[in-house]
């Protein structure tokens, strides 16, 4: 007989790894309330001797975190843009910190400035957790915890999700089926490549996107190319730092001048006094609303003080031209592309769009298939949700990253909207059920506290 997966994990970026810890940990340290302390306290031994963890198996066609290995690789990126508290161990918030410590690499913590004096009031703050991790640490981190914790891996590519809560059958390309309970999907990235449509006549081998195949062209930039970066977001700058690091004669072009900010949204949705605030106020908004509030909550790009300063740096030395304004093409040559720019024509060997992507899930064939079997609206792109993040009329089938943007907010594509949309996933499930503090009307909640907040009534919400 084949053997049921109590929970499939479909995805193995940090968004899968977050919610393989979510499983399989009994309780988060950061989430326990006093009582809940307490009650942890007394029956926490008993109760990791008598659990039997659940059998978790996770689907991807690469590794553990194989996305994002090779587009930090292909960008030669160092540092991660989110704070050290971000990160898929979902039992302490303070791991990452511990395992630098342990290790002996707290020089891979970068102290970015993003602490303000508003934020050096926050204990966390003095302890490090807004500092930046080095990638290396946080790769090498990601390891350990997926070798930790106990689960099956399967390479493969999901094709379908077919069957009921409880009695799923997870299909692979080649056809294998996997049955499972429940099914977790954390696809990563929400669409298409996004290309401005001036663009379109430029033949391939003179434009790629940045993130194709996972930053695998970004090899062709070198020797004295000159190479247009099309972008006005961290991404963009990475592009142009790489081509620089090349040799590369770079213009970078984006749309309006480029914005400093320390992380992709503004310190107040990690400063835990207000971010309560901004994700109730986010729920309250019907969905459409919520859309638009995404779109100008994460602006459109914006780039970290200490990248502004070695961009400036590179156009004050002659390296690197910015230019703002909208791409506009002159003539395509057989191996060159014209395009004005400021009323001038510009001749260029490559171009590299840095666009990002559109928000379309329709674009994933997971996605097109549940919703050719199990279909739910779609707004602005992204599947409509339950407020615990299940598809549709499915109480088991859950969906976390990026695509769960409507019901988790501006960062459910980051490590930190990853940490929520997982623990959210975990109550729903009752996998938190133990440590239930009936007293309260945030102990009782089961999935999503910051939905469960809005209703005047503190009745249960359904568990599976
Ligand atoms: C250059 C760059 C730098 C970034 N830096 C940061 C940062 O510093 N901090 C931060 O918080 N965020 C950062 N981000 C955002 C980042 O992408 C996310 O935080 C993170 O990768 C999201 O994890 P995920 O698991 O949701 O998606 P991904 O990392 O994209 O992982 C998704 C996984 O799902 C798998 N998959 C997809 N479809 C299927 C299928 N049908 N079957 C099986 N497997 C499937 C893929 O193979 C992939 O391995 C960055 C993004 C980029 C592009």
């Amino acid at each position: 007989m084949r053997e049921t997966f109590d929970v499939c994990i479909v995805g193995a970026g940090p968004g899968g790894l977050a919610a393989l810890s979510a499983m399989t940990e009994p309780y988060s340290l950061d989430q326990l309330s006093r009582d809940q302390w307490n009650r942890v306290a007394h029956v926490d031994l008993k109760h990791r001797k008598d659990r039997i963890p659940p059998k978790v198996c996770v689907v991807d066609p690469g590794g553990w975190l194989s996305t994002w290995h090779a587009r930090f690789k292909a960008l030669q990126i160092q540092w991660l843009r989110s704070p050290v508290g971000a990160h898929p161990d979902i039992f302490d918030m303070h791991s990452l910190l511990a395992f630098a410590t342990r290790t002996e690499r707290c020089d891979e913590l970068l102290d970015s400035g993003a602490v303000n004096a508003d934020l050096r009031s926050l204990p966390e703050a003095g302890q490090g957790l807004w500092n930046l991790p080095s990638n290396e640490l946080f790769e090498q981190f990601c390891g350990d915890l997926a070798a930790r914790l106990p689960h099956s891996f399967i390479h493969g590519e999901v094709t379908s999700v077919e069957g009921d809560d409880g009695d799923f059958t997870v299909f692979l390309k080649d056809g294998q089926p996997i049955l499972a309970q429940t099914v977790i999907l954390a696809l990563g990235v929400p669409g298409p490549a996004a290309f401005p449509g001036a663009l379109a006549p430029v033949p391939e081998h003179l434009m790629f996107h940045s993130d194709f195949e996972c930053g695998a062209r970004l090899q062709e930039l070198s020797g004295k190319k000159r190479v247009l970066v099309i972008g006005g977001g961290l991404t963009a700058v990475q592009v142009a730092q790489l081509a620089l690091k090349k040799d590369c004669e770079v213009v970078l072009l984006s749309r309006r001048p480029l914005t400093t900010r320390h992380f992709d949204i503004g310190e107040r949705w990690f400063d835990r006094r207000r971010a309560n605030v901004h994700h109730y106020e986010f729920f309250q908004k019907p969905m459409e609303e919520r859309l638009e509030h995404i779109k100008a909550t994460r602006g459109g790009g914006s780039v970290p003080p200490f990248y502004m300063k070695e961009i400036r740096e590179a156009e004050a030395s002659g390296r690197l031209v910015c230019k703002q304004g909208e791409v506009q093409l002159s003539h395509v040559w057989a191996e060159a592309v014209d395009v004005l720019i400021d009323g001038q024509v510009n001749r260029f060997d490559l171009i590299v769009n840095a666009c990002g992507h559109r928000a379309d899930g329709r674009h994933l064939p997971l996605v097109r298939e549940l919703l050719r079997t199990a279909p739910t609206e779609v707004v602005g792109g992204f599947p409509v949700l339950s407020q615990d993040l299940q598809w549709g009329d499915f109480k088991q089938l859950f969906v976390v990253g990026a695509l769960a943007s409507l019901q988790v907010g501006p960062d459910a594509g980051n490590l930190m909207g990853l940490r929520r949309a997982v623990q959210i996933v975990a109550n729903a499930l009752s996998l938190r059920a133990w440590l239930k503090d009936t007293k309260t009307v945030l102990g009782n909640i089961c999935g999503n506290r910051f939905q469960a907040l809005d209703s005047d009534s503190d009745s249960e919400c359904e568990s599976v």
